[in-house]
């Protein structure tokens, strides 16, 4: 499901653009020119992060932000500062005032998508936050610690969120390109060899009787069964 971004800014040409690079990146858009409009859609729309100008007519980016901040319904919706200003007190300031990030203009928009997707995948996992297992092993994703039997097991990060991703997908055939998709994400330029070699890393790390799910087929990619 795209991620709903609300874009925060009084100048229209600014506005606009925003919003269709954002579209283009496949987020979901809306758009606000002042507080009363901006507090309005966070009201009606389950908004995932917001672009807020810092200089806006009636109430500032930093005090929309300081209010967001001061709401238990908004306190946690990310906040990337828009602004002119490039004094690093300003930027302490935006800081401060709770956004989680701070772009200064002129921007370039791919700097800011990338902005986007960092802010969101590092609030995102709470989703699937439980405990899983298969067979012998159990991966705590709370703790990020995994158990094989009765030992506990080192995984880099990457193996760890696949060895999750195959705990919670067994029995189906991904291809490459698709577990770069899912596990990896969408626009990560890595190699799709790049997963063999994180599959080859998981099942050393697992016990020989555990590291027999992780089955390679041929022409097709892995499954885990
Ligand atoms: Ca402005």
């Amino acid at each position: 499901m795209a991620a709903k971004i609300l874009i925060v800014e009084d100048e229209n040409a600014v506005r606009e653009m925003l919003s269709f690079t954002l579209k283009n990146s496949g987020f979901d858009t809306f758009e606000a020119i002042n507080s009363e409009e901006a507090f309005d859609v966070i009201k009606k729309q389950n908004i995932d992060l917001i672009l807020l100008d810092w200089m806006l007519p009636g109430k500032a980016g930093i005090d929309i932000s300081r209010i967001l901040r001061s709401s238990k319904e908004t306190k946690d919706i990310p906040i990337i500062m828009l602004t002119a200003k490039s004094e690093e007190s300003d930027k302490v300031l935006g800081l401060e005032s709770g956004a989680d990030d701070y772009i200064t203009k002129p921007f370039s928009p791919k700097e800011l998508v990338a902005r986007i997707k960092a802010i969101l995948r590092r609030v995102a996992p709470q989703a699937g936050m439980q405990s899983v297992n298969y067979g012998q092993i159990t991966l705590d994703p709370s703790t990020h610690k995994v158990m094989d039997g009765n030992n506990y097991i080192e995984l880099g990060p990457t193996e760890f969120k696949l060895l999750h991703f195959f705990i919670t997908h067994p029995e189906r055939v991904y291809s490459r390109s698709q577990l770069l998709d899912l596990v990896w994400g969408r626009n990560v330029f890595v190699e799709e060899r790049t997963v063999d070699v994180h599959i080859l890393r998981l099942r050393h790390s697992l016990k020989p009787e555990s590291a027999k799910y992780i089955q390679t087929v041929r022409g097709a990619g892995y499954r885990f069964s």
